[in-house]
């Protein structure tokens, strides 16, 4: 999508601190982090929001779940708890209309 911020951020149009990549997807920093640890797992192909996922999409939300799976490991909060959220539509406070999962751990969540 043209003016998809994520989007732009897949293009490498708009920089972010990339965590992880694959051909499908991508984990990177938030730039206004909630937590020590808060990271942003999106599939590069642009998808509106859970609701939007059809069965062929099924292959880049397995990615995703990897990649988390990877970076959780990699900031060590694997085995200390982390919290995933997704925020879907107007009254779940989605701003950014292209899936993305949070990451939000390294300190004891409320
Ligand atoms: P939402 O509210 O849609 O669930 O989450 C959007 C997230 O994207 C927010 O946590 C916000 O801080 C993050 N965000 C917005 N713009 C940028 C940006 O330009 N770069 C990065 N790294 N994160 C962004
Ligand atoms: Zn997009």
């Amino acid at each position: 999508m043209e003016d998809c911020l994520f989007c732009k951020i897949v293009r490498k149009e708009v920089p972010v601190e990339i965590v992880y990549e694959t051909e499908n997807i991508m984990i990177f920093k938030d730039i206004h982090p909630k937590t020590p640890v808060h990271l942003l797992a999106i599939p590069k192909k642009h998808i509106q929001s859970v609701i939007h996922v059809e069965d062929k999409d099924l292959p880049l939300i397995l990615d995703i779940w990897k990649g988390i799976n990877k970076v959780v490991e990699n900031f060590q909060i694997k085995d200390k708890g982390f919290r995933i959220v997704v925020n879907t539509g107007k009254e779940g406070k989605q701003a950014v209309l292209h899936l993305h999962f949070h990451i939000l751990g390294g300190q004891q969540l409320p």
